[in-house]
């Protein structure tokens, strides 16, 4: 017993969910779910296969990225989950992934443009793309600086990181937040058939023009506005 297990079982279940949702080939991909009382969070273990991982192999990090707890080495993208835990204070979950769709919007470092309303549910505006990193910050603290190249972009923007819980990383691919690790998942996932409806929607019409603002306010206010009346 730790007193880390609520967390490691959780981040545990959101990374099983990644390749049943069809998001990671091999050992592509991770989550995390963090505690915010306790200041650290839990995360894949680099490169174990998915069948071999269970909550224990989960390890205890902090928002420094310094392993507090646990027998392997953490993903090696942890730097970037603890850079962005550490300034997005209402953030408790992280999946990055290397899914097809997205990462192709980000490989052609396009934001993807708002055409639906399966979009709109999610977002107002279009996922936005950062651009590529510089040499300088590749060659420096890389995963760490990936971090900091999301949130610059985001306050360059002026976008509010609890209303646009996903990003692509322009050459590399997306990450997305929540509130919960299932929370991440579920916008990696929306993320991933969004990504691909705008590709199918420009495939189709390459002159496909942008949802209406209408359309964009009616489906985002009625799951996420003060009168919402979506679901149960
Ligand atoms: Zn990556």
């Amino acid at each position: 017993m730790s007193k880390y297990d609520h967390i490691r079982l959780s981040a545990y279940n959101a990374n099983m969910q990644l390749p049943k949702l069809g998001l990671v080939l091999f050992t592509f991909g991770n989550v995390s779910a963090a505690d915010r009382e306790l200041g650290v969070f839990a995360i894949k273990p680099s490169g174990v296969p998915y069948e071999d991982l269970s909550p224990e192999k989960m390890v205890i990090v902090d928002f420094d990225g310094n392993t507090i707890e646990g027998g392997l080495r953490p993903s090696s993208d942890t730097k970037t989950h603890a850079v962005l835990y550490k300034h997005w204070e209402d953030i408790s979950g992280i999946v990055h992934t290397h899914s097809t769709y997205a990462t192709a919007w980000a490989q052609s470092q396009r934001s993807i443009p708002i055409f639906g309303t399966t979009h709109a549910d999610h977002l107002t505006v279009d996922i936005p793309c950062a651009p590529p990193m510089s040499d300088e910050m590749i060659k420096g603290n890389y995963e760490y600086e990936t971090g900091f190249q999301i949130m610059d972009y985001f306050k360059e923007q002026g976008l509010d990181y609890k209303e646009v819980e996903m990003v692509l990383v322009g050459n590399h691919a997306p990450f997305t937040w929540g509130k919960t690790a299932e929370k991440a998942v579920y916008n990696s996932a929306v993320l991933e058939t969004v990504a691909q409806m705008a590709l199918l929607t420009e495939q189709i019409n390459n002159n496909a023009p942008r949802l209406k603002d209408a359309l964009i306010k009616k489906h985002y206010e009625r799951k996420h506005g003060p009168d919402s009346y979506y679901g149960q």
